[in-house]
């Protein structure tokens, strides 16, 4: 029986749809890193992006967005940083690259061993205060420096000596010191866990925010052979 036009029509309907549809699952498989969800300027949402970014940095597949003329021009009156990362000075740690963000993304305080002294804090403050942003960072990494420095406990005279100094007034550290396991990576797990502790205790803007739930503050290892960054808290 030869089918009614209303009957070739609906025929053709469904055969379109079918095509979109699997093409929409195939094109949607197809796209490498996709957004799990899309970024709604919240502390979670925010860390995904990061977390994100940091597994197109493992994998070798770095957009770079936020790298344009236009982008730069943009943000030449204001600036909006999803994020603060404190992290260390090493050469082979810098946030931008390690989370693949762009211009204007992150809002970022590096000292050697990741420390944070009143100058950081203030800086921190301004992020969160003036800028709005609402999650901080606080990365360690593997074989760190600064806390070889801490173990060895050689006396330099100089400014290193503060940094050491600062570390071993750390109760965190000074338990690590006799934890068991590898010695560099406790005391560098423990050296995030106090900072991290310092900033969600910094009255007044960091603690009353952290505790309301508007701003969350974690810390991460960061892996120099593998790139990735693991969250520690
Ligand atoms: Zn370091």
């Amino acid at each position: 029986m030869t089918p009614t036009a209303p009957q070739v029509i609906r025929r053709l309907l469904f055969i379109l749809l079918f095509i979109g549809f699997t093409a929409g699952i195939i094109f949607y498989f197809a796209i490498p890193d996709k957004p799990k969800a899309p970024w709604d300027g919240n502390p979670e949402s925010s860390l995904l992006r990061l977390m994100e970014g940091n597994a197109r940095f493992v994998k070798g597949e770095m957009r770079h967005q936020g790298e344009s003329v236009e982008r730069r021009t943009a943000l030449s009156s204001e600036q909006k940083p999803f994020a603060v990362i404190v992290s260390c000075s090493d050469s082979r740690v810098p946030p931008e690259l390690v989370f693949d963000q762009g211009l204007g993304d992150l809002f970022v305080i590096r000292t050697a061993g990741n420390l944070v002294d009143s100058v950081a804090l203030g800086s921190i403050e301004y992020a969160v205060k003036h800028l709005g942003v609402k999650l901080i960072v606080v990365m360690g990494h593997e074989n760190c420096g600064v806390i070889k420095a801490f173990l060895v406990k050689e006396p330099e005279h100089d400014y290193i000596d503060k940094l050491v100094d600062i570390m071993s007034n750390e109760p965190e550290q000074v338990a690590a010191l006799t934890a068991p396991g590898d010695r560099i990576d406790n005391c560098v797990r423990a050296n995030i866990k106090h900072i991290t502790t310092l900033l969600k205790t910094c009255e007044p803007v960091l603690m009353e925010k952290y505790k309301s739930g508007e701003l969350k503050i974690t810390s991460a290892r960061y892996d120099l052979d593998k790139g990735t960054v693991e969250i520690t808290e």
